[in-house]
């Protein structure tokens, strides 16, 4: 993990320092060698989350961009259960960033757990899958040009099958500066709908930067390519737009009402 409790206060590791995990509350030590990204380990780690996952640089350059107290953040649902979210932000949007493989039992108890779920998906991790991916994308149907929307072929790439079946909001990250991919949230069997997306804009977007709320711009995406995509074309693909989106929505609008 990034950060333990020393002394009562969210700390990053500093060499030879034990704290507490705000987790599960038991004792870990500062990891700070050369080979691993310097982080806190638990003693046992027996009480602690199971979803947790060992952090690379890529984890760590992500969340950077956001508030500390938006970082590795205990969400609790209704029932008790309890999880730590990377990030958790002011809108209530939880970001998981995600390097290893999850099953698909895994990834769907996630997608249920947390009501605002956006994925962040390390491109880079398996050698193959970032030239798949950019086979699957030249060789896709251009829907739209400006912004461009691609209708990729989803036996191409692995990647986009493994993740196809998202509920949540699905973003792929291949290490490229200026942009990541929105896998749109379109259900269907054989193709994924891709638009690239501004890398700073996505963070803008978390930061409160932007004009509009993230899950308002989303939306009004998805509409302008619904509409853009006439009524055959959806009803010939199959295409189900799921609506989790505008549940999304209402709940960021009851909460800027509650701030008015
Ligand atoms: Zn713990």
């Amino acid at each position: 993990m990034k950060f333990a409790l020393v002394n009562g206060i969210k700390c990053t590791p500093k060499p030879k320092t034990d704290g507490i995990c705000s987790f599960c509350a038991s004792k870990v030590n500062s990891k700070c060698g050369d080979i691993n990204i310097w982080h806190w380990a638990h003693y046992s780690k027996r009480e602690c989350d199971t979803w947790w996952e060992n952090e690379t640089k890529w984890h760590r350059d992500w969340k950077g961009h956001f508030p500390i107290d938006w970082q590795e953040v205990t969400h609790r649902a209704d029932d008790g259960e309890r999880h730590i979210a990377d990030v958790k932000t002011e809108d209530g949007c939880v970001i998981e960033f995600q390097h290893s493989f999850i099953s698909k039992e895994e990834r769907l108890s996630r997608d249920n757990f947390y009501p605002n779920l956006v994925w962040i998906v390390d491109g880079l991790r398996r050698k193959r899958d970032k030239d798949q991916f950019f086979k699957a994308i030249d060789s896709a149907v251009t829907l739209m040009v400006s912004p461009l929307l691609k209708k990729v072929y989803i036996d191409e790439s692995k990647l986009i099958k493994e993740w196809q079946t998202s509920s949540s909001l699905v973003f792929f990250d291949f290490g490229e500066e200026q942009r990541i991919w929105w896998k749109l949230p379109f259900k269907d069997n054989s193709f994924a709908y891709f638009v690239p997306f501004s890398r700073t804009e996505f963070i803008d977007f978390q930061l409160g930067k932007m004009d509009v709320d993230f899950i308002s711009f989303l939306n009004k995406c998805i509409k302008d390519f619904m509409l853009h995509l006439s009524g055959d074309h959806l009803r010939q693909q199959r295409i189900i737009v799921p609506n989790r989106l505008s549940a999304l929505q209402s709940s960021n609008r009851l909460r800027r009402m509650r701030r008015l």
